[in-house]
């Protein structure tokens, strides 16, 4: 385990989506959108899929963009999007955004405050619609422009982010990151030698949070990483090594 961070005060990153944010619960609500409109489960899915990114690699998902795709899938159908089943579905998720700050979240986030740590956010998606889930779930007043760092770009994004916040020799010394995808956290583990990666395992999240996928990461950063399946748990550990 991250037996450099004992005792220190580490400087704290946290990505947003499926960190802190329930990014996973929100993406089936999404779905929900399709199927009030009559199309499958498979379609719903695949409709996420199509919004997600402008090109290749350019992350570009917002709810509007979701309910474009869905208004665009009901035209090539011949019909038009049922405005009332769409407004009381994306009403719901509105209602519903407050919720959407993973349990946890809120107590990592003040004992940061209480020990007065600098932490950051680093957040993968479109500013405004980023922004507007962080008012949703009120961590807008934590993080401002001065700690809270956007990108699109879904590989090399957060690597680049976190030399612009840091520099460019940036090595990722006492610094802890707060994340959810494995594939991802392996490649920053990779291109930070001193990082320690405190991972928020989701099993819901398929591609990333298989046994050997954790496995390895054991292997590969033994003492670098830190896994558990949810935010408090990963909470006592941190408070074991911070001063
Ligand atoms: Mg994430």
């Amino acid at each position: 385990m991250a037996k450099n961070l004992i005792g220190k005060k580490p400087t704290v990153v946290f990505d947003f989506d499926n960190t802190l944010f329930d990014a996973m619960q929100l993406k089936f609500l999404f779905r929900a959108i399709a199927q009030a409109n009559g199309f499958s489960d498979e379609q719903s899915r695949a409709f996420y899929s199509a919004a997600r990114n402008e090109q290749d690699g350019i992350i570009a998902i917002t709810l509007a963009r979701y309910v474009d795709e869905v208004r665009r899938r009901c035209q090539v159908e011949g019909r038009n999007i049922d405005e009332i089943a769409t407004g009381a579905v994306v009403g719901e998720i509105q209602k519903k955004g407050a919720g959407l700050l993973l349990s946890g979240a809120r107590e990592l986030l003040e004992f940061c405050q209480q020990k007065k740590l600098n932490y950051y956010l680093l957040s993968l998606g479109v500013r405004d619609w980023q922004l507007e889930k962080m008012r949703w779930v009120k961590i807008d007043k934590i993080f401002s422009d001065k700690n809270t760092v956007f990108t699109v770009k879904e590989n090399g994004g957060k690597a680049e982010a976190l030399r612009a916040l840091f520099g460019a020799d940036f090595t990722g010394k006492n610094t802890v990151l707060f994340n959810d995808r494995a594939d991802e956290s392996a490649e920053l583990l990779l291109a930070f030698n001193d990082l320690v990666v405190f991972l928020r395992r989701d099993t819901r999240d398929e591609r990333s949070s298989g046994e050997k996928v954790m496995a390895n990461l054991r292997a590969d950063y033994e003492d670098r990483i830190v896994i558990a399946d949810g935010l408090l748990e990963l909470l006592k550990i941190f408070k074991k090594y911070v001063s």
